[in-house]
């Protein structure tokens, strides 16, 4: 729209600025809603000694639940599937776990998690394009577990006998319940309502579980990373044959090593076959991403020789007697 956009620019950078502020305002109450919701639940309380006992012992639950997760279910899956040692796997992500822990947003930590994937286990870079982003927004196994926990807990601590069917519905409504989760800090403790009315508890006994939430949520959110990098390990080696045949010998785009302009040329030169350097080539190594720009702007591939495109003149010069008129519009043609 050229200038006359501008306006709509303003008012969309304004209402932008307009809702940081006030996200800003709200943050800065939020830590006051928080103590004085505990608050109010504690004064409630008839014992608070004791509740805080069982909090702790729910935290510990719910901590020992996501150790055996995350350390012994999901690598053996890892290893019965791909037949290779998790605990490799698990040290070339290591940053993007303490990430995780750090920030407790498995969305935030995606960055480093694909950094790791690539560059520490060597996982094709379309694989992780693909499994990642789509891993960090639905599959969140440690999130599952939490919600599954924390809706028996809620049900213990209001006395309410659980049989075995809301167990289950329990169970299905939590994995839902995390699909659905966003992955940022305490984005589960939003979704639990779901799983709370699902069996018809209160959903106003989350404020209980506030108070241990924000440690709780860093260490869901380490599982959540883990389960996304090892089943995107797992898929890099399920599609591993797929992947060879596609690229078999061609210097992919998706290189992360540097690569030999030579090879990039003759790769081109030849519809996409790999030929080996010249023997005695120089080798003149150029880095992935001059490589990709290069593929992706003119390609190294000799431009053909250049055909003279006789000028086509204007189409409301053309067809004067036609009844309507046509713009030209850098190739773009708009019938009025
Ligand atoms: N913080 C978690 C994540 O980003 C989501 C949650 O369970 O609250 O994966």
């Amino acid at each position: 729209m050229g200038p006359n956009g501008s306006a709509l620019v303003n008012f969309c950078q304004s209402l932008n600025e307009a809702v940081l502020k006030i996200v800003a305002i709200v943050i800065w109450y939020f830590p006051f809603g928080i103590v004085f919701l505990v608050a109010g639940k504690i004064l409630e309380m008839s014992d608070p000694s004791d509740m805080g006992k069982k909090l702790g012992f729910y935290a510990i639950t719910v901590v020992m639940g996501l150790i055996l997760h995350g350390l012994f279910i999901l690598p053996s899956m890892y290893f019965f599937i791909t037949k290779k040692s998790p605990i490799v796997y698990i040290r070339g992500i290591l940053q993007a776990l303490l990430i995780s822990l750090a920030t407790s947003s498995s969305s935030a930590t995606l960055p480093i998690t694909f950094k790791c994937l690539l560059e520490n286990n060597h996982i094709d870079r379309r694989i992780i394009r693909f499994v990642l982003p789509v891993g960090a927004t639905i599959n969140m196994d440690g999130t599952a577990l939490y919600e599954a926990v924390a809706a028996i807990f809620i049900a213990q601590v209001n006395n309410y006998e659980l049989d075995f069917g809301q167990i289950i519905t329990i169970s299905i409504t939590a994995t839902a319940a995390s699909i659905g989760a966003a992955g940022i800090p305490q984005a589960g403790l939003v979704t639990m309502v779901i799983v709370l009315t699902s069996v018809g508890l209160p959903t106003d006994d989350i404020t209980l579980i506030i108070a241990v939430d924000w440690a709780l949520d860093r260490f869901r959110t380490m599982v959540n990373v883990m389960g996304d990098a090892l089943a995107t390990g797992i898929m890099a080696h399920i599609c591993r044959k797929d992947f060879m045949q596609e690229g078999d010998g061609v210097p992919l785009i998706c290189e992360t090593k540097p690569v030999h302009i030579q090879q990039l040329m003759n790769c081109q030169q030849n519809n996409g076959s790999f030929q080996p350097l010249p023997a005695g080539g120089k080798p003149e190594l150029i880095s992935p991403d001059v490589a990709r720009l290069m593929q992706l702007e003119e390609g190294v591939r000799p431009l053909p020789p250049e055909r003279k495109i006789p000028p086509v003149p204007p189409r409301h010069l053309k067809h004067k007697d036609k009844e309507h008129c046509s713009i030209d519009m850098n190739g773009l043609e708009t019938n009025v």
